[in-house]
């Protein structure tokens, strides 16, 4: 194996450090995001997310996981059990994600490589749009995860010396700048569509959300556990 794809292997234990930093840095974002759901929508979204983080508690307390698929498992189980549009749709996206390299039988071991991870998030991307039918630019969760993939895909093609935590970096800031734009747009999905021009001005909860997933990614990859959210309130 050479040094080169050797850093754009993801590290061992990634799914245990991806999952608990989201969890974490959810729970620190929680009421702020359902603030902006209480501006722009109909103000359930912050529940919504301690939900979901009560029953991944619960998932983890039941039956620790071992793996990457297991850890991903354990977090997509736990939003499918919640309610609101976002439920479902992070459920169904985890889900793809938790399928990360299942093809070449990786997602039973310690981590997916980078490629793998970065063509988990596209099919999580192709899943939420199947579903909720959300454009770009429709103030959703589409709006950070869309150039957050580009990004990924940009960063490890455009040289092979980019290591995997330098995509994800590159991720995580796309994935902010397309979260933080939504303040510009008016939703055109879920609730926050019904209240039509009043969700300008406000980030999109949905948007931000995936912005901390991206954030907690690269913070399990790096190492350092923290996920950035404070750009929110
Ligand atoms: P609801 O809109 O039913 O109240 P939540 O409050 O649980 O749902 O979640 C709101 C978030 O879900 C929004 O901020 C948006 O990002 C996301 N969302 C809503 N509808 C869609 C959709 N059709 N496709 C993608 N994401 C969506
Ligand atoms: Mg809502």
């Amino acid at each position: 194996m050479t040094e080169k794809t050797f850093s754009r292997t993801l590290p061992a234990g990634f799914g245990r450090a991806f999952v608990l930093t989201l969890r974490e840095a959810l729970e620190g974002a929680a009421d702020d995001l359902g603030d902006l759901d209480r501006r722009a929508g109909d103000g359930d979204f912050g529940t919504n997310v301690r939900t979901a983080m009560k029953h991944l508690d619960a998932n983890l307390e039941a039956e620790p996981p071992s793996s990457y698929r297991e850890w991903l498992t354990a977090l997509y189980m736990a939003w499918l059990g919640v309610g609101g549009t976002s439920g479902p749709l992070f459920g169904m996206f985890f889900r793809d994600l938790a399928k990360a390299g299942e093809e070449s039988g990786a997602a039973g071991a310690e981590a997916p490589t980078i490629s793998q991870f970065t063509d988990a998030l596209a099919a999580g991307q192709a899943t939420v749009q199947r579903y909720g039918e959300a454009k770009v630019g429709d103030k959703t969760m589409i709006d950070s995860l869309d150039p957050a993939v580009a990004a990924l895909r940009a960063a490890l093609e455009a040289d092979a010396e980019t290591s995997a935590v330098e995509a994800l970096f590159a991720a995580e800031d796309a994935a902010v700048a397309g979260a933080t734009a939504t303040a510009q747009t008016t939703a055109r999905r879920g609730r926050a569509s019904y209240v039509g021009d009043a969700s300008k001005g406000v980030i999109d909860p949905g948007s931000a959300a995936m912005a901390i997933v991206i954030s907690s990614a690269r913070a399990g990859a790096d190492g350092s556990g923290v996920a950035h959210f404070g750009w929110i309130a």
